[in-house]
């Protein structure tokens, strides 16, 4: 099956700006994500918006692709997929490299090991957990128990592997030797990884019993992830050295954990902005009046002006979502929805009825009624 364009997955034309294709994704992403979607094919579509938006999201990938398309990232034109990842991560430091680019290494490998002189060590994968949210949490941020299966430093043998180190005797210690090899073009020499201490330097009399000479063990732990208020259904959060163990040594790949937000029954979300529909009575909207409205931190005060028409918005700055990774607050749209009565009291009836009788008509009903006549003729 081909590909599709990145832009028909989101929706959007070439001209979409960041703020489109956020929202695009957004949209979407929660619309097809698996544990909320019951369509066929959720999963796949879920993925299709992710690889979407992870290129077109970025500035400098969304150039490369308007320029090569999808041939920019399947490797033939040079453009690495990996390339922010090989630096490896420094740790769980502050949010703002937390949401950074997570998912420009999926799927695209991880190729380079600091070249393959040094050793075989082999980075483990990354993993992908996903965690359902309340509303609250995801708004508010939250604590999360996770238990997993994670390495550690062994204690038995310090990391080390083995006792009674020893230098390498086929390297010297070095952990590489250097080989002759002889071409048509002459010879010359290279260097590879040593294979009797894989580069260590050093073999051990007695190979730890515990680690198996890995240095790690791996320990069944419940861990405490702070998640982050602001996060929505599709963001992913990393969580450095938590992943799979990796092989010869190398370093434990990196869980991510993928969140589905769970729907308030009055707030509904759109990033970090909050809209609430408001229904008020039809005497209310005419007259005007205070109500008072729920927000994330208690109750307000709203003014309804006389005269408020249905679908009226009020924007509230900064009663939204807190987000801790961009440190931004979104705001609160308060929607009034003007409820019509559709049962009345004898007493209200004859409140309407006498009503009636009044003109009650505004500019927009007398240009109304002008053309009704007009066209009549
Ligand atoms: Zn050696
Ligand atoms: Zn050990």
């Amino acid at each position: 099956m081909a590909k599709r364009d990145f832009y028909e997955v989101l929706g959007l034309d070439k001209s979409a700006s960041q703020d489109e294709i956020k929202s695009a994704y957004r949209r979407l992403a929660k619309k097809y994500h698996p544990d909320l979607c019951k369509e066929e094919n959720a999963e796949e579509k879920f993925k299709e918006v992710q690889e979407a938006y992870s290129v077109l999201g970025d500035e400098t990938k969304r150039k490369q692709y308007d320029q090569f398309g999808h041939a920019a990232f399947d490797g033939s034109a040079g453009f690495g997929g990996g390339g922010a990842y090989s630096g490896g991560f420094s740790g769980f430091g502050g949010f703002d490299d937390i949401f950074d680019n997570i998912f420009s290494g999926f799927g695209g490998g991880f190729s380079s090991f600091g070249g393959s002189t040094r050793s075989r060590k082999v980075r483990g994968d990354d993993l992908l957990r996903r965690i359902r949210l309340t509303f609250e949490e995801a708004v508010f941020g939250c604590q999360k128990n996770l238990d997993l299966d994670v390495m550690e430093t062994c204690s038995e043998c310090h990391g080390e592997g083995g006792f009674d180190s020893t230098t390498c005797k086929t390297c010297h210690g070095s952990g590489t030797i250097t080989q002759e090899q002889r071409t048509i073009l002459g010879s010359f020499m290279t260097k590879t990884t040593c294979p009797d201490c894989h580069g260590e330097g050093k073999t051990f009399k007695r190979t730890c019993p515990e680690c198996h000479g890995k240095g790690q063990v791996k320990v069944h732990k419940t861990i405490t992830v702070h998640v982050p208020s602001g996060v929505d259904t599709g963001n992913r959060l990393r969580v450095p050295g938590k992943g799979a163990e990796g092989a010869n040594g190398g370093e434990p790949g990196d869980l991510y954990l993928e969140f589905a937000v769970q729907d308030h029954s009055f707030f509904k979300r759109d990033g970090d902005d909050l809209y609430l529909e408001v229904p008020i009575s039809i005497v209310d909207a005419t007259l005007g009046t205070k109500i008072e409205i729920p927000t994330l931190n208690g109750n307000i005060k709203l003014t309804v002006a006389s005269g408020t028409q249905n679908g009226e918005q009020q924007r509230i700055k900064g009663k939204g979502i807190y987000n801790e990774s961009t440190r931004r607050t979104g705001n609160l749209y308060v929607i009034i929805k003007v409820v019509i009565p559709t049962k009345l009291t004898r007493n209200e009836k004859k409140l309407f009825e006498a009503l009636s009788n009044e003109t009650l008509e505004s500019q927009e009903m007398k240009r109304f009624e002008k053309f009704v006549q007009e066209n009549d003729q």
